[in-house]
This record gives C-alpha cells, structure tokens and sequence, in this order.
C-alpha cells in the first residue's frame, strides 16, 4: 500500500513541475513515507529522521524533509515538536497538498482523515510490468490489535469505472499484472455492486494481464469470490487470506469475526473449486492472553493448512486500539520466542510446498534483472520468485519454464519457450 502512496506522491509532485533524483545527498526535498502498523517500522523511520536531519544542516542540503503516511496521521504536530529538522508532517489523504506545502516553505503538520481518492493523479508505476491498482482506501474493521483504522479513516471504494479505466490503461501500455489494492477488498461496493463482480469485470478487460487482488478478510471471503477465481483463467490462483491466530478465543478476543473452524472451511472451499491454489497468511504471535495452548493452536494451524507462504510477526502494542493495554499482556521475550517457533515450523512448510514444484512446467511474467548479471526474475501465477538465467528476455514477457530447484520462496528455472503474447 505504501509503495502505491509513493506512486501517488511521484504524480502528485511530477505534475506540479518537480523531478525526482535516485541520490538523497543531491535532493533539495526529501519525503519519506512511513508505516504504523508495528512499532519496529515506526521506529526505524522515526531513526532515518534524526539521520536526515543532520544532512539538513549542512551547506547545499535539502531545504526540506517531509514525513509522509500513517505516522504522520498518528503523531502530528508533535513530530514537529520533537525532530527539529523535520519541516512537513503530510498524512495519507493529504498528499495533494505537497506542491503547496513545499513550495511554501511552512513548517506544518497537515494530516486530517479526509474522503480522498486520488482519482486523475497521473500514475507514475515505476515497477513495469506489474501494476497496483487501489479499489478502496481505509478499514471499518478496527481488529482489536490494529491502527490501520485510525490512521488511514473510513472505509471508501472507487468507482467501478475509474477502476476498469485503469485497468484499460495498464493493458494498453502493455503491462503483464495487476493487482486490485485495499486493506479488505472484499468489503468493496460501489452503487450495490460488490467485489466479486468487480473481479470478474477487471478480468475480462485485463486481456492477457494476469489479475491478483490483496488482502482478503477470511470472514467476507465468500463463494461468489471463489467462482470468480476459478472461473476466470487470468485471475491468479493465488489468495493471501491472514489468519492472524489458530485460536478461536483469541480470534474472538482479536474482534476478527470468524473461528479457528470457519477459517478451515473456507480454505477448503477455495481448494475444492481452485485445487492449485497457492495460499499466503499473516499471523501474529503474543496477542495479550494468548496461552501456551492458544500459541500451539497457531502452530497446528500452520501444519493443517501448510500455506504456501506466510508472514509472520509478534504482536506489537498500538496506542489508541482496543488491544492496547489488556490485561494479560505477553511479556516481550516470550513473543519473540513464539514467532522463532512460528518462523521454525512455516520455513520446513515453505520449503516443503516450493519443492512440490520442482521438476514441473509453470508459467512466469518476467519481472526484471536478478542479483547476478544476465539473469532475470520472474513470478508465477502463485506469485512464486523465479530466478532464471536468460538475458534474452525482457521485463513483461511471459514464458514457459521448467522449475529445477527450490529454495524457500525463491526457485531456480530454464527456459521451454517464449509464450506469444
Ligand atoms: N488489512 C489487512 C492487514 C493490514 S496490516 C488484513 O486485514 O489482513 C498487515 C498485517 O500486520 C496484519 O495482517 C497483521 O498480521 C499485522 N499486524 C497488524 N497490527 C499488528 C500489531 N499491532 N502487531 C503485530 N502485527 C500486526
Ligand atoms: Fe487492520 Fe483488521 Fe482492518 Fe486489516 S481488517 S486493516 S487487520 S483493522
């Protein structure tokens, strides 16, 4: 989401006559764009910050520093307060104010939720041939543990043909995926129309594009959205479906609104109707209350799914969310101590999931120049890294591979052939 917001942000700023340089040393603005959701990201801006400030003093430095995103929401004014060289605080539906703020040279935090879309901000994506596209912006859930609501407002979706312009125009420039953006897509709806439609609408004016969608909450994952997958062939049988707990009673506690059982079934819903399906999660470790019998339901989740992929974090205290403060609380080490667990057990999953593939045909969108010179990365329909050895082949072509190793989520490819396009 926020490698879309900085999209955004390069629009909003290119249109309004400035130009973007790849060295900090040589930058008259700087803006970095921050994320709440963990207090290890927001520490880790917060410490660029005091970095960038020194560089702020110095003859021929940036006149500007600006911190962008949901930190800005969350602190405000008081960032000004306590970082001296900072200068702009700018919050997720603020950016269309950078030009002003900038050029005004104001020290000011301007951050207020407000309804924005960004429509007809020129889309500047500079990750060819994979495209974002956002189809709604905010999140009414308020999980117990989260701050994405208060920091990036009310939920709010784009309008059907904004969306499907889009989608037109990525296929026109001839890019080869994109994927539909929002913090809970399947809460979608624009003038009674859902997600599921909105799928399906995307897919068939996607053309040869390949179609994913993130994130999906379990408990408004439905049928409807299964056929969709199934049914269309450039819809990628890839879901990423968090989980966040095994437990059921942390579940509850969480607010997410489904059981341990109802994950499980849904899973077996989408299995049965796309057999091939490649499933990621999000899960987090040390949720206040969690016990050690709560933790070992998250472990036997892993093993019974065997997702294909997972991210996986301890549970972070967010000022402001219910969460914060229960009783019961984890204490620090013991969090990290579940998560190297959790960590220990989905590596082997991973692995054994990934090897599955070895010895078999995929196709992959070549997505650009790997580490080594002359080879090139890929990703399959299951979003999967493919490292293969082909300087011929540009970014945005698809090929047919042959997979002849596996190591966690990266695998090694040859190529069969080029695929027409
Ligand atoms: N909208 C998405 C998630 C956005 S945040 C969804 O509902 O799935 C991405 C992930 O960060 C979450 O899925 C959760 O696993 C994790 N996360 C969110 N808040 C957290 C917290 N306070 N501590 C640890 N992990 C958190
Ligand atoms: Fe956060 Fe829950 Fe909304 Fe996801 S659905 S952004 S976890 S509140």
């Amino acid at each position: 989401m926020n490698v879309r917001d900085a999209e955004l942000i390069r629009g909003i700023l290119e249109e309004a006559g400035l130009q973007e340089t790849e060295d900090s040393r040589t930058a008259d603005v700087i803006l970095l764009v921050s994320c709440a959701v963990r207090e290890h990201a927001e520490t880790r801006v917060l410490g660029r910050l005091t970095q960038l400030a020194s560089l702020r003093k110095k003859a021929g430095g940036p006149s500007c520093i600006c911190l962008c995103g949901c930190v800005a929401r969350e602190h405000g004014d008081d960032l000004l307060d306590r970082f001296p060289g900072l200068d702009l605080v700018v919050g997720p539906d603020c950016y269309r104010d950078l030009p002003g703020l900038i050029r005004s040279g104001t020290r000011e935090a301007v951050a207020q939720s407000r309804r924005e879309h960004y429509e007809n901000v020129p889309s500047v994506g500079r990750a060819f041939p994979r495209a974002f596209v956002t189809v709604m912006r905010g999140c009414d859930n308020y999980c117990a543990y989260c701050i994405v609501p208060l920091v990036r407002g009310r939920e709010r979706s784009r309008s059907f043909s904004m969306i499907l312009a889009e989608v037109e125009e990525l296929r026109e420039r001839g890019f080869g995926e994109v994927a539909l953006l929002g913090q809970n897509v399947n809460s979608y709806r624009y003038r009674g129309t859902g997600f599921p439609r909105l799928l399906d609408s995307v897919a068939e004016r996607a053309g040869r594009m390949w179609v994913r969608f993130v994130t999906s909450h379990p408990k408004d994952f439905s049928q409807n959205l299964v056929e969709v997958i199934a049914a269309r062939p450039n819809v990628c049988n890839q879901v990423h479906l968090p989980v966040q707990s095994g437990s059921s009673e942390i579940l509850r506690r969480m607010g997410r609104g489904y059981t341990r059982e109802d994950y499980l079934s849904k899973v077996r819903m989408l299995r049965r109707a796309v057999p091939d399906v490649v499933i990621s999660t999000d899960m987090m470790a040390g949720f206040p209350g969690e016990t050690e019998e709560d933790f070992r339901s998250s472990v036997t989740l892993l093993e019974e799914v065997a997702f294909d992929y997972a991210f996986l974090f301890r549970y972070s205290e967010r000022k402001g969310t219910r969460a914060c403060g229960m009783e019961n609380a984890v204490p620090e080490e013991e969090r990290l101590g579940r998560l190297h667990v959790l960590q220990e057990v989905q590596r082997g999953i991973t692995l054994r999931r990934s090897r599955r593939l070895v010895g078999g045909h995929r196709k992959v969108l070549v997505t650009g120049e790997g580490k080594m010179p002359g080879q090139r990365i890929g990703r399959t329909e299951g979003n999967r890294v493919v490292v293969l050895e082909e300087p011929s082949l540009d970014p945005g072509s698809f090929a047919e591979v042959r997979i002849t190793g596996a190591d966690g989520w990266t695998h090694m490819g040859s190529l069969e052939r080029v695929c027409d396009r």
